[in-house]
């Protein structure tokens, strides 16, 4: 049966692709294994063909094992890429965006910009602190790899200059509208950390800026990253259940507690605005009634749920694991854009952000029945889109103008 784009994204994400040599990527936008190592697959636009949106980005899996028995396979050449379905005889057009020419450009320290900041579907991600903490004592979520690919695969340090050279490459030559910054867990000092990017970017680049770090328990420091401008704050509470939070998350459970990433999550969204601070979590672990439930919740504490597939990373503790089921993973997507809906969330109006290591909820607008309540939805998303573009337009003008050039490698 032929799939829809957003149903061959999520088949894509929990089986993966393979890509024979014989297929060129030149000049691809190459695999890039960094922060907690989710964008180790290859990144791929699907078209959609619907009014909803133009395309869904993913980041489709190639690097782990159960990929090499995917059904998929890439197959064309620069230009006209499509993905067949080998066993159904089904091909879908994809396209395979290029390289970013900034990638191998210094920094004014010579640092490669790709050492500081990727594009991970069209916005720029960035690990700004050092390692997380949890990786000195073994007790790092166990899906994660962030402590082999900080200072390995990407720039131990990030100097500010660095990331602000970086996020303003990205912006004039990918048109990068949003950097996320993140840290993993600094025990009270990742908030103070993080400021003094944030506050560089929004003064010398004006990007949209969002920040995830482990939740703090001074939530006064949260109003100090409202006050700099924060578009957006993200938290990774990963799995509802308290067993399973426990089992992969140790370091969360023992240091902060399940709690705390909800407590901090309804803070910050009572104090920014709707749709600003999203609910991370981690599909396909647990079972997919707790998924369904911690989407629920989320939604209810004013925050949309950013929701990862499972993948077993190569390198982490869990790389043996088998990644989910379709099945599950297509009523686990189709819950969150119910969930957003019930919720009146404006998800996807933001300018140009869409991010390929998760299903966006505005691509499971797809998976969603064409009823009266889908329609009005849509309706409304759009307004509010057209609403906020002024309003984005000036939190992204930068308060001072850019000094310094861009040297070539
Ligand atoms: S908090 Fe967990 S997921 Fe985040 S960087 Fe640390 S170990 Fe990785």
């Amino acid at each position: 049966m032929r799939l829809n784009p957003c149903e061959l994204e999520i088949d894509l994400f929990c089986r993966g692709v393979r890509v024979p040599e014989s297929v060129s990527l030149d000049g691809a936008r190459g695999v890039r294994r960094t922060r907690a190592g989710l964008g180790s697959g290859l990144e791929v636009a699907i078209p959609t063909g619907s009014w909803l949106k133009p395309e869904i980005w993913m980041n489709a899996p190639v690097a782990e094992p159960f990929a090499r028995t995917s059904p998929y396979v890439v197959r064309g050449a620069p230009g006209a890429y499509e993905v067949l379905d080998e066993p159904g005889g089904l091909s879908y057009p994809i396209r395979i965006p290029p390289q970013p020419r900034w990638y191998d450009r210094l920094t004014s320290r010579d640092v490669p910009m790709s050492r500081i900041g990727v594009l991970q579907g069209t916005y720029l991600g960035i690990y700004i602190n050092p390692i997380c903490e949890f990786w000195a004592s073994e007790l790092n979520c166990r899906f994660c790899t962030t402590g082999q690919n900080v200072g390995a695969t990407e720039a131990r340090d990030k100097a500010v200059p660095d990331v602000v050279e970086t996020c303003r490459a990205a912006r004039d030559y990918s048109g990068a509208t949003f950097v996320h910054l993140n840290g993993g867990f600094q025990g009270s000092r990742g908030i103070a950390m993080a400021e003094p990017y944030l506050r560089a970017i929004k003064k010398d680049v004006g990007m949209l800026v969002g920040v995830q770090l482990a939740p703090e328990k001074d939530f006064s420091r949260y109003d100090r990253l409202i006050d700099l401008g924060v578009d957006h704050l993200s938290f990774c509470v990963e799995l509802l259940d308290p067993a399973w939070f426990a089992r992969i998350c140790p370091g969360k459970q023992r240091m902060l507690g399940q709690r705390l990433f909800f407590d901090a999550m309804e803070y910050c969204a009572r104090r920014m605005p709707h749709g600003a601070v999203s609910g991370e979590i981690i599909a396909g672990i647990e079972p997919v009634e707790r998924t369904l439930e911690a989407i629920d919740i989320i939604t209810a504490h004013g925050a949309f749920p950013t929701v990862c597939i499972f993948r077993p990373t190569i390198g982490s503790d869990m790389e043996d694991w088998p990644p989910p089921s379709y099945e599950d993973m297509r009523i686990v997507m189709r819950h969150v854009y119910e969930a957003c809906r019930r919720h009146w969330l404006p998800i996807g109006a933001a300018p140009n952000i869409e991010v390929s290591l998760v299903v966006n909820p505005d691509d499971a607008a797809l998976l969603a029945d064409l009823d009266a309540g889908f329609y009005g939805y849509e309706a409304w998303r759009r307004l509010v889109r057209i609403a906020a573009r002024p309003i984005f337009r000036r939190r992204m003008k930068p308060v001072a103008r850019p000094r310094r050039a861009l040297r070539a490698a």
